[in-house]
């Protein structure tokens, strides 16, 4: 969250010119206006990074990243909105201004001192429990980790450390150092009883702290030490620096290797993540590793992710729970558009339990062994079933078919056709033509079968982005004539309404006022769009009446489901209202007309 003034960030946005930064970090090549370089988000051969110095932003085709000069320094350099402004205006010469201002200045400076004195917190609490696992009260824990093959070294990289019995351990020493109860108990690393009373929340534990992906503690996981012990996983609650579903465990330590190999292992559980780190399956730079921790990831961790790689092997517990939420997990993954591959160990195996049992080579196999996910999905769906029968055909063929739905890409579901009808031994047409009535049958269920088609609304959309980053003045104008209600129908509806709102703003600074404004999701959208070297329609004009047409066309869809109802209760009655109903009809239909 910034604390300087929106003119500050605005002025500075001006100053900063985007090619010079981006040319620190990345050799840039002129492709026409624009500059074109390999990616340094992802790992690519043939660039497809881009940089439009003109409207003051980039945008990768590979992995989607996008977005104005600071996105480039927070991704980059890891930091912060915050510190990028601040790193930035020292390199342009600009003097930062006092952050100071009204009351919501105020709370936003008492939540960054909040956060502030969390990540102290739990900065002592993973020192302490580290000194308490040396100690002669974390000789058990100390065992426990050895019997479970995890080196010395390990230990070390992850932190791990020791939580002792009693009550008020942690909490004391924290109180030793300064630190107010009422602050303690917000950090989550207590709890606080019935009775009022505020007691260490992490008991005769092993610690596990998890990070950001820069690096500092944000909260811990804590394994029980015996089996009667439950939770057999005591996590921290959300607090205000930690979000379970906007962490991803590990990451910290692995991002560089996963960068450099392309790919991220995704593990379930703590100690598989531990044994495939130490394991010696990986050389230099070491295992591209991330742990999920028990649950199905989020789309905000799937974003996270996005920013090291696209390409995923899964590598999870084949039970039955580990194996549903691996299946969510898959299937978000395929939508947010990353490659999905599965390893499968055998029945019952872990990372953890394979390498200890087999060993490093024979994991590295299982690796390259490792299956396109929608491969392994009818695979496992077609395992031991006879297609001789028509039946069975019928049966695996539905079952393929809740596949089909929800894939994103006509081409993906294409080829997915293909591999089914070879398993299945049916001709791959009749697949084909199944699996594409089965994705429009899913389009028609999300918009009214009476909407012009959505290709066509959602060109007119992107076209109009187009046009206001490439030609924001004639784009403005145009976008002006709309009606608040043109834009309640339509899916980037944020994106123009926030662009409406930037008028003061002369036209040739409003692509990258309004690329900075928005959140990362739409700025990527936007980038993407607009760098297009041609818009999606030869006018703006064009674009804008598609809009207006799309609204009549509900108005006159609504009108006629209103005539279609008074006519089954009785036109006798009605006469009256569906006559005035059909007047209206006509009129839109005529402005419909004068829009097509
Ligand atoms: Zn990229």
């Amino acid at each position: 969250m910034s604390l300087f003034p929106q003119t500050f960030i605005d002025d500075l946005r001006l100053q900063a010119n985007i090619l010079q930064v981006v040319q620190e970090y990345v050799s840039l090549k002129r492709a026409g206006r624009t500059y074109k370089g390999l990616c340094p988000f992802h790992s690519e051969r043939t660039p497809s990074f881009h940089v439009d110095p003109e409207k003051g932003f980039f945008h990768c085709f590979g992995c989607s990243e996008g977005g104005d000069v600071f996105k480039f320094l927070q991704l980059h350099e890891k930091v912060g909105f915050h510190d990028a402004v601040k790193m930035l205006a020292q390199k342009f010469g600009l003097a930062l201004p006092e952050e100071t201002g009204g009351a919501g200045d105020e709370d936003r400076r008492k939540d960054a001192s909040l956060r502030e004195a969390l990540l102290k917190m739990h900065e002592v609490a993973a020192a302490y429990f580290r000194e308490q696992l040396a100690s002669p009260a974390g000789a058990r824990a100390r065992q426990q980790l050895a019997e479970r093959g995890i080196t010395p070294a390990t230990i070390e990289r992850l932190g791990l450390g020791y939580a002792p019995s009693g009550r008020d351990s942690l909490k004391g020493r924290l109180v030793k150092q300064g630190f107010a109860q009422g602050l303690i108990v917000q950090s989550g690393l207590v709890s606080e009883r019935d009775n009022g009373e505020v007691v260490d929340r992490f008991r005769n534990r092993l610690m596990i702290p998890i990070c950001r992906d820069t690096g500092s503690v944000i909260a811990f996981g804590g394994r029980s030490m015996d089996p009667t012990q439950v939770p057999k996983y005591l996590n921290s609650p959300e607090t205000a620096i930690y979000s379970k579903g906007r962490t991803l465990y590990g990451v910290n330590l692995t991002k560089a290797a996963i960068r450099k190999l392309g790919y991220a292992l995704l593990v379930e559980g703590y100690f598989d993540f531990a044994q495939v780190l130490q394991s010696d399956a990986f050389h230099a730079p070491g295992a591209p590793v991330i742990a999920s921790c028990g649950t199905a990831l989020t789309v905000q961790q799937a974003q996270l992710l996005r920013r090291f790689t696209t390409n995923v092997k899964l590598n999870f517990d084949p039970d039955t729970a580990g194996q549903s939420a691996a299946s969510r997990s898959c299937e978000l993954l395929v939508r947010e558009g990353f490659e999905v591959k599965v390893v499968v160990l055998d029945k019952g195996e872990d990372p953890d339990t394979f390498l200890r049992k087999r060993g490093p080579e024979q994991y590295r196999n299982k690796l390259k062994q490792s299956r396109a996910y929608l491969d392994y999905l009818s695979e496992k769906a077609a395992a031991g079933l006879d297609f001789q029968k028509p039946d069975t055909q019928r049966k695996f063929l539905n079952e393929m078919l809740a596949v089909a739905a929800w894939l994103p890409e006509p081409a993906m579901r294409d080829q997915f056709a293909d591999k089914v009808a070879q398993r299945a031994r049916i001709t791959a047409e009749v697949v084909q033509s199944e699996f594409r009535k089965i994705a429009a049958k899913r389009q028609t269920a999300l918009a009214p079968a009476e909407l012009p088609s959505l290709g066509e609304v959602k060109k007119a959309e992107k076209a109009l982005i187009w046009w206001l980053i490439q030609r924001p003045e004639e784009a403005r104008v145009m976008l002006d004539t709309l009606e608040e209600e043109d834009l309640q129908v339509l899916s980037a509806r944020r994106i123009f309404e926030l662009a409406r709102t930037l008028h003061e703003e002369p036209a040739e600074s409003l692509p990258s006022a309004l690329i900075q404004r928005l959140s990362t999701g739409d700025a990527q959208l936007v980038t993407k769009i607009a760098s297009e070297p041609a818009p999606p329609a030869t006018s703006v004009d064009e674009c804008v009446r598609a809009m207006r047409r799309l609204r009549c066309d509900q108005e006159r869809a609504a009108i006629q489901r209103e005539i279609d109802r008074l006519q089954e209760l009785g036109a006798t009655q009605h006469g009256h209202e569906i006559d005035n109903l059909w007047q209206r009809k006509k009129v839109l239909l005529h402005r419909i007309e004068g829009l097509t």
